[in-house]
């Protein structure tokens, strides 16, 4: 019989999301030093499509965790917001977004979880996945593996999803992106550069934006540009999503050298946001991030891997603290948590921005610069007003609008 390694937790795939379980799991329980294992198909520094956008809650997680931010960043403090109603160039004096490339941050994440005791093995790709009522088998490239428990990180094309959970794909959107120099004018401020986005394209029937984030590739200022798309299937003829994204791309940044498509260099991948029709655990194996679902309405999934990675390294903690329940107790936040509940929210506003009454929505989103200072700083995860229920956030506003910022 083949040799099958054993370990308490397995996690498939080290993006953030599994590189996060890890490093507060093994925050709470350095007991488990040695007993957890991390599956990665690729080998970092590996390449990730990702503009590698960091809003400010994922700061806060990387404080939480000690880490500091030590590989190349761009910080951005403006940004513009252009829908068919009108533009919006936003200084709210803090910063926005930190901008990094994601091989840099991930392989940063990796060597800081093997510091805490992960052991992570690389060029092994999880395959098939069995579970028994007290633990799960893995067959991977690498060999078989035996856990206590399963935690199924390894993206949106997700194989421990594929194989335990629905195989649906009516909430897999795209994005297409490329790195593109920044024109000499902007790379001599580039301080001052601000992130773009572009919403310009809903009207012709993409559910999402173009954007456009000052970045640094070996040292020099570049500017990664990209389209989102929620519904790329349901919005335009399949044979022709790509060429329209990359269309729309091209009429948002007029400005900028966006090579034609046949030129390539563009990089599509995936985004599965979250729906709370789906379940996040079945048995003994957990999803995170993308497997499980991120930001419908911008994409945006380092936040939710970070903070899923922390929800599921408590549930961890309390499972091997003697409570059976806690694994199903990760389904239950999940659903309805603060984190489920802001991923809600951003449906709904996916559903209205993107929706067939969108200028509407555009128009009322464009008359109160307190209400947007309100809505990107509760987007931003600032302060940790995500986690506010409504009522404090209107509170918050009418503060706002009667005594100006700063809000207590
Ligand atoms: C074009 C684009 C731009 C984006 N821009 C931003 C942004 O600016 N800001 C932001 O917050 N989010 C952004 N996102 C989303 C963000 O990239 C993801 O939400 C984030 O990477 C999710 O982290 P994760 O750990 O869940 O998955 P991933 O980062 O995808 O990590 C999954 C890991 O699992 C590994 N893996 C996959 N399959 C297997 C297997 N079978 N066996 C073993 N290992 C496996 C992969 O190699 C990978 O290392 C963007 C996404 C795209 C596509």
């Amino acid at each position: 019989m083949a040799h099958v390694q054993s370990c308490r937790v397995l996690i498939a795939g080290t993006g953030p999301a599994g590189l996060a379980t890890a490093l507060y799991l093994l925050r709470r329980r350095p007991d488990l030093k040695g007993q957890v294992i991390a599956l990665e198909r690729r080998r970092h520094p590996r390449p990730k499509v990702c503009a590698g956008g960091l809003i400010p809650k994922t700061m806060l997680a990387l404080a939480e965790l000690d880490l500091p931010l030590d590989v190349p960043a761009v910080s951005v403090r403006r940004g513009v917001a252009r829908t068919e109603v009108g533009t919006v160039d936003y200084r709210g004096g803090g910063v926005l977004c930190t901008v990094v490339r994601r091989d840099e941050f991930d392989a940063r994440l990796a060597r800081a979880a093997r510091q805490a005791g992960l052991e992570i093995i690389e060029d092994c790709r999880v395959g098939d996945v069995q579970t028994s009522a007290d633990a799960v088998m893995v067959h991977a490239t690498a060999g078989d593996f035996a856990a206590d428990v399963l935690v199924g990180a390894d993206g949106s094309g997700s194989r421990v999803r594929e194989a335990l959970f629905e195989r649906d794909r009516q909430w897999v959107g795209r994005a297409v992106m490329l790195d593109v120099s920044a024109p000499a004018a902007r790379a001599a401020d580039f301080a001052a550069t601000p992130y773009c986005f572009d919403f310009t394209c809903v009207s012709a029937g993409i559910r999402g934006y173009s954007w456009s984030f000052p970045c640094l590739i070996g040292g020099r200022p570049y500017l990664n540009v990209g389209i989102y798309d929620q519904c790329p299937r349901a919005a335009v003829d399949p044979a022709r999503a790509k060429a329209a994204l990359l269309d729309a791309l091209a009429q948002a940044f007029p400005d900028l050298p966006i090579p034609a498509p046949h030129q390539g260099g563009y990089k599509a991948f995936p985004i599965r946001w979250y729906a709370p029709q789906q379940s996040f655990v079945r048995g003994r194996v957990l999803l995170a991030g993308d497997a499980a679902g991120v930001d419908p309405l911008m994409g945006e999934g380092i936040s939710c891997a970070f903070e899923h990675g922390k929800l599921a390294a408590q549930a961890l903690d309390d499972f091997f603290g003697g409570k059976p329940d806690a694994l199903a107790a990760y389904d239950a936040v999940l659903h309805r948590g603060a984190a489920a509940r802001k991923l809600r929210r951003l449906g709904v506003a996916a559903r209205l921005f993107y929706g067939p009454r969108h200028r509407l929505y555009f128009r009322l989103a464009s008359l109160s610069r307190s209400a947007q200072r309100i809505g990107i700083d509760w987007y931003n995860g600032a302060d940790h007003l995500d986690e506010k229920s409504i009522p404090a956030l209107l509170t918050r506003w009418a503060k706002a609008v009667l005594f100006g910022f700063p809000m207590g």
